[in-house]
């Protein structure tokens, strides 16, 4: 069986949710995990921050916007009149219902109930017109068995269990449909996997049912060598390992959520990416398998923090990363890069919301300076400390941009440079245009 999950805009109207059914119409057994449509999602957001707000008329406002930009996909999506209706009182009914949080308080809890809306729209209408096509095809409703736990981690056995039982009662279908993005969480309530999160629950699917593949369908032919919303000439990546891919989502490239590889690579699930507007391109490969000798691409990720703590105690005190590293699981603040010298460190963190409190801590181990408004360019290929000359093709690339920290050597997969925002485009520009386009 195969997982394939349709992003935001590949179901962004009537017109491309016909065109995904082309593509998913081939006999073949799967589950299809698709996105709220483009847009939604966003609009959700906006209409629980008019609700925190206490903004009845600004949030009614935006959700009657959007309930009608809903009515007109009925009318190009289906042909039956009864579907018609049927879909209009379905429409109707979910959008009174998230009305209805204009009348009461709204915390944190009913703003995740909002935001699952999206999913639960699209995948009720895209049912609903297989259905009418004469598919045989059924709505396997994410919230019975996508879960995480205390810790916000998958329930992974929970999830196996619970997708086995709904899959086998439905004896003869073999296309399931499903949300992406939404689940309970540890205690039973409305949840979600973070934005784009789409992408993860396709890959959590992926491993718990063993797929043979899991296809990830987007807006662009693949992974592209680099981010192409900020580069000129960037081209598609054919082939990526597990850790180059994760290293890159992690990094920035949003093609792909950040947790998605790892369900796949732990249950050796190649994940291919590929794009609805052109399916008949390759896309990008990801398995276990590498490239040996190339560089693959470069991804750019976003305000962070750099934090340096000067003393000249550290070299001879055994214990000094030990304290610095428990200041920063304290506050639960992930580091993301990290050089070390005779008198100091330096660590970039990407999570501002601690960092008066780190730095106060901090300053009773030396001295500490912060700057801020930086961004990790990171690139990913093969690079393995033994393989020569790319190391110093990275930093070739780089001669005209201050540097403030690099880390190398963390993963056979990634250099990785920290530079100031406002250094970000010229950076990526100057990478791709020495190591991909000389
Ligand atoms: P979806 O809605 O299908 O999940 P996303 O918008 O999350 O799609 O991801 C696709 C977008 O990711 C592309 O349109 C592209 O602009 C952006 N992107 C950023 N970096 C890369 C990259 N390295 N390769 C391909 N796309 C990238
Ligand atoms: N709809 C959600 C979002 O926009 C999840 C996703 O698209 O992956 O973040
Ligand atoms: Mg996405």
């Amino acid at each position: 069986m195969k997982v394939q999950k349709f992003g935001g805009t590949s179901v962004g109207s009537a017109q491309r949710m016909k065109e995904v059914s082309n593509l998913i119409l081939d006999g073949q057994p799967k589950i299809v995990v698709l996105s709220a449509m483009s847009g939604t999602t966003n609009t959700l957001v906006e209409i629980s921050d008019y609700l925190y707000k206490r903004n009845a008329d600004a949030a009614n406002e935006t959700i009657n916007k959007l309930a009608q930009k809903y009515a007109g996909v009925i009318d190009e999506l289906y042909d039956k009149p009864e579907t018609k209706q049927l879909i209009a009182d379905f429409l109707q009914e979910r959008f009174d219902y998230i009305r209805s949080f204009t009348k009461n308080l709204f915390t944190l809890f009913e703003e995740k109930i909002v935001l699952a809306q999206g999913e639960l729209l699209s995948t009720t209408m895209f049912t609903h017109y297989l259905l009418e096509k004469g598919a045989s095809a059924a709505l396997l409703p994410a919230l019975e068995f996508m879960r995480v736990d205390k810790n916000g981690e998958p329930d992974t056995e929970y999830i196996k269990e619970n997708l086995a039982t709904l899959l086998a009662a439905h004896e003869g279908v073999n296309l399931f449909i499903t949300q992406g993005f939404i689940c309970l969480n540890a205690y039973g309530e409305v949840d979600n996997l973070q934005r784009g999160g789409s992408d993860y629950t396709a890959s959590l699917i992926g491993a718990a049912i063993k797929a043979e593949e899991i296809q990830i369908w987007t807006d662009i032919d693949g992974m592209h060598n680099n981010d192409p919303r900020i580069v000129d000439k960037t081209s598609p990546v054919s082939h990526l390992h597990f850790e180059e891919a994760a290293e890159l989502a992690y990094f920035g490239a949003k093609i792909l959520h950040p947790t998605c590889i790892l369900p796949a690579k732990l249950a050796n699930i190649p994940v291919r990416l590929l794009n609805t507007m052109q399916p008949t391109a390759f896309g990008t490969m990801i398995s276990n398998k590498t490239e040996k000798g190339k560089i693959k691409a470069v991804a750019a990720k976003d305000n962070i923090t750099a934090i340096k703590i000067k003393s000249g105690r550290m070299l001879l005190a055994y214990g000094f990363l030990r304290k610095i590293f428990e200041i920063f699981e304290s506050y639960q603040t992930p580091i993301d890069m990290i050089a070390t010298s005779e008198v100091g460190v330096s660590l970039t963190i990407d999570n501002n919301k601690h960092l008066q409190d780190i730095i106060d801590e901090l300053k009773k181990f030396g001295t500490v300076t912060v700057d801020t408004e930086m961004v990790i360019i990171c690139v990913v290929g093969d690079l393995e400390w033994e393989n020569v000359g790319f190391e110093s093709a990275v930093v070739s690339a780089m001669k005209d941009i201050p540097v403030r920290m690099i880390s190398y050597g963390g993963s056979n997969y990634n250099i990785s440079m920290l530079v100031k925002a406002t250094d970000k485009h010229r950076a990526m520009q100057a990478l791709s245009d020495y190591l991909f386009n000389k």
